[in-house]
């Protein structure tokens, strides 16, 4: 074999197990298995999970925080206004090298496939497609890319942008990308969802929409998307970002769009410490989370993913990347701290974003790709809790990153008196 994986801990193997790989596949797992490896990994007892899935990161806005002034509402139509500023000027290659800054720390941290939005429209029109495109060539050796061709400015406020969105996907974008709430009118909205669905299904992609994403009550278009993706027969390749509005929707409203979006296996990307942060800024108190309603979801078996969104930009200051942190974040916010929710909240950033990615060859079994993380923690409730280092991170069956954590803690020699 080229590569093993010693003393791992796998999620739902009651003993350590051992994995091998060869090639870019996993050739088998079980307990001290004996061939010798070309590469030897000791997990020491450490989780051992499929690569994190980050479905969700406009890594063209990454880092715009460190040239742009800051966003003083902290609101989203000021992220919006600012960024319009620079991206009137970008250029591609200053795109991919900005992005790859973000990816190479993503990927440092255990993501080994991300989704990528580019915003595309009559503002910067192609060059952050563009941008991001480069660097998905650029890393196909680290970690596998999807760039979104995002109308950031919508489609109907935008006029042309539907135009540019279809180049785009010419271009090469992967999947198609939407921002329904954002237009003037209900009836705008439905149209974006529209004009969205017809693109996806000339080019045959999948669709992946920044969905209500405001605490208007009266913000819907979650449900024009899950009746259009039950309509067009589109079950399980629809994924919808933040749905915050359904925080501030009545509860009766709330549970039919719920069963609804169960119905038509649309994936909700509950982006949580985003949200955390730019929703419910006209509040006074209480002051909503703005975060659509995680509980709700899970118990009608919605696929619930959580994503990084954003770097250091004027949407949000933070961000390693790192889905570890992301999943820790959902825990907080969406209140999922039993043992089995710290088992939900995993999931959200490896097997259920896989799943909305379908990506059907993802997790720990013979055949599967060799996309691992080594974690230095020895289940998923130390992993969370302690955020530690990822002893090494594996790529199509290439070790790719490797990590140490050197701490030391000096004690007085003798117990210091008062
Ligand atoms: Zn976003």
């Amino acid at each position: 074999m080229d590569l093993a994986v010693r003393n791992a801990r796998v999620r739902d193997q009651r003993d350590l197990v051992d994995i091998a790989v060869e090639g870019a596949r996993i050739a088998a797992v079980g307990p001290r298995l004996a061939a010798a490896a070309g590469e030897e990994i000791d997990a020491a007892g450490g989780l051992v999970a499929p690569g994190f899935v980050n479905l969700h990161l406009h890594a063209d806005k990454s880092l715009l925080g460190e040239v742009m002034r800051p966003n003083v509402s902290g609101t989203l139509p000021e992220a919006i206004e600012i960024t319009n500023e620079f991206k009137r000027t970008y250029d591609p290659d200053e795109v991919a090298r900005r992005a790859g800054r973000v990816l190479e720390a993503g990927v440092q941290n255990g993501t080994t496939f991300f989704r990528l939005f580019a915003d595309v429209g009559t503002i910067g029109g192609l060059r952050a497609a563009r941008g991001l495109l480069l660097a998905r060539e650029r890393f196909r050796d680290l970690c596998r890319i999807q760039v979104v061709a995002f109308p950031q400015e919508g489609l109907l406020r935008d006029p042309g942008a539907a135009e540019l969105l279809e180049e785009a996907i010419k271009e090469g974008c992967d999947v198609v990308g939407g921002l329904p709430w954002y237009e003037y009118t209900d009836a705008e909205a439905r149209e974006h969802i529209d004009i969205c669905f017809a693109l996806a299904k000339r080019h045959d992609l999948d669709l992946h929409m920044l969905v209500d994403d405001t605490d208007d009550p009266g913000s819907r278009s979650l449900e024009y998307l899950a009746r259009t993706t039950m309509r067009e027969r589109f079950h399980g390749r629809v994924a919808a970002s933040h749905c915050g509005a359904m925080a501030a929707y009545d509860d009766v409203y709330a549970a039919k769009v719920i069963d609804m979006v169960a119905t038509a296996g649309v994936t909700i990307s509950v982006n949580a410490h985003i949200n955390l942060v730019c929703s419910a800024r006209i509040d006074r108190e209480p002051k909503r989370r703005g975060i659509a309603r995680v509980k709700e979801l899970l118990a009608r078996g919605v696929n619930v993913i959580s994503s990084q969104d954003d770097v250091n930009d004027p949407y949000y200051p933070f961000g390693k990347p790192d889905q570890l942190e992301v999943a820790l974040m959902m825990a907080h916010t969406a209140q999922l701290t039993l043992p089995h929710e710290l088992e939900q909240v995993f999931d959200m950033v490896t097997t259920n974003a896989a799943r909305a990615a379908r990506l059907d060859d993802y997790g720990i079994a013979p055949g599967r790709r060799a996309d691992l993380v080594v974690i230095d923690a020895p289940s998923v409730h130390e992993a969370l809790r302690t955020q530690p280092p990822r002893r090494c991170v594996i790529h199509e069956g290439r070790a790719i990153a490797r990590a140490t954590l050197s701490r030391e803690l000096r004690r007085s020699p003798t117990p210091r008196g008062g």
